[in-house]
């Protein structure tokens, strides 16, 4: 790898140093055409593969269309007694590689922006830049942008989840539906759905998805995966691959306050739902813009009251968990499939907001309200 920066014996120094290199760190590197950078991550992109899933319109296929997986206009959300389906003329329910993103933009980096695949550690901020090291060798930045994942709290709400990718013995009906939430599932440790993405008709990603403060063994998620195949007759051939992961409802506590944060650990996340992908391209296409202005500030992408409003609603969820579906299924039921795209997006109208505020239950919600 060659290094575009200037060097001196001791120590290598660089215009932007960018601490990790996943969904924010890596954007932001293919996108500085002018500075000299470096990224520092440790893993490849094979070593975190997962499924990253965003609501995009035609408009926005440039940057994912490598790494799109699957996408339909058509999704449901389900419970004992009815389904919703939402059938949509402008959004595309879209599901990405992770991996196959990671590479994406690695192979978009300037020839004045280096990718090292080493661990940051002893990091000594002055200004908006400092100093670290990486496998021993010791680097300066004028700029500092970290990703590094915050720290949860251990007692905080949370998304979390266990998904399988099979091949199904026989082929998949209705492979033009995504299936976001089915809460047709154990709801007796908290709310609880199964996420099923059919990628072809030989070819699902199903996950058991919990929404709770308690992190479940492996085998119960997948005791639920299993259950729900069964309840729709669906064999497996062969798992091809399996993610776990935890997603933080709440607010988390940034690694090193004094450095600039990016990505989810500077807040580019949804509390209410987890989606963060469309908010840290968001953020980070206005600071890649900004930075060749000359200005080095992290746009915060999610508005305040977005985050007061996703508190509340996961204050309810905490404080009656057995709402959990009603209030999901209420919330997609009075919305059509562009208001529910933008919802999710949070980029819903006043008129979205009203349909939704009207469809909530109105005690659980005011109490919570009173409490913040
Ligand atoms: C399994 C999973 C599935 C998700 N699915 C979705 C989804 O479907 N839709 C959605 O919108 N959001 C999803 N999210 C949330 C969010 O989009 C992702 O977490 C996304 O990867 C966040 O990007 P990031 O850059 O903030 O953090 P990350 O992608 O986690 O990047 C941080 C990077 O920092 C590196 N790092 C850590 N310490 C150091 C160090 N000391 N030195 C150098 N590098 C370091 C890590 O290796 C990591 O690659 C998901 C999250 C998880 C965990």
């Amino acid at each position: 790898m060659s290094i575009p920066t200037s060097q001196s014996p001791d120590i290598i120094k660089t215009d932007i140093a960018i601490i990790g290199g996943g969904n924010a760190g890596i954007t932001l590197a293919s996108k500085l055409k002018y500075q000299n950078a470096l990224v520092f991550e440790p893993k490849t992109p094979e070593d975190r593969d997962v499924s990253w899933a965003l609501w995009a319109t035609g408009n926005d296929q440039k940057d994912i269309a490598s790494a799109t997986r699957g996408r339909w206009k058509q999704w449901r959300l389900v419970d004992h007694n009815h389904e919703i389906l939402h059938n949509s003329n402008e959004y595309y329910y879209t599901s990405l590689s992770s991996a196959d993103y990671l590479h994406y933009c690695e192979q978009q980096l300037s020839p004045n922006v280096g990718l090292v695949r080493e661990t940051v550690e002893n990091i000594i901020s002055h200004g908006s830049g400092g100093t670290f090291t990486a496998s021993g060798q010791q680097y300066y930045a004028d700029h500092i942008f970290d990703s590094r994942p915050a720290k949860m709290d251990k007692a905080g709400l949370k998304q979390h989840f266990l998904g399988i990718e099979i091949r199904t013995k026989k082929p998949l009906k209705d492979i033009e539906i995504a299936t976001l939430m089915d809460f047709r599932v154990d709801q007796s440790r908290g709310l609880h759905f199964i996420y099923a993405l059919p990628f072809s008709d030989r070819s699902l990603l199903i996950e058991s998805t919990m929404i709770s403060t308690t992190i479940e063994p492996v085998d119960w998620y997948k005791q639920a995966i299993y259950q729900w195949l069964d309840g729709q007759s669906i064999e497996i051939e062969e798992i091809t691959r399996e993610e776990l992961g935890i997603i933080p409802m709440h607010e988390t506590t940034p690694k090193d306050t004094s450095l600039s944060k990016i990505g989810t650990s500077s807040g580019a996340i949804r509390l209410s739902s987890g989606y963060a992908f469309t908010h840290i391209q968001s953020q980070i296409n206005q600071l890649a813009s900004n930075i060749e202005k000359g200005d080095y500030r992290v746009p915060q992408v999610i508005s305040g009251t977005i985050s007061t409003l996703d508190k509340i609603y996961n204050r309810v969820l905490v404080a009656e968990p057995s709402l959990g579906v009603t209030l999901m299924m209420k919330t997609a039921g009075a919305l059509d499939a562009e208001g529910f795209s933008r919802f999710m997006l949070g980029k819903a109208t006043i008129k979205d907001w009203i349909k939704v505020i009207l469809a909530m239950p109105k005690l659980p919600f005011l109490t919570q309200v009173f409490r913040l």
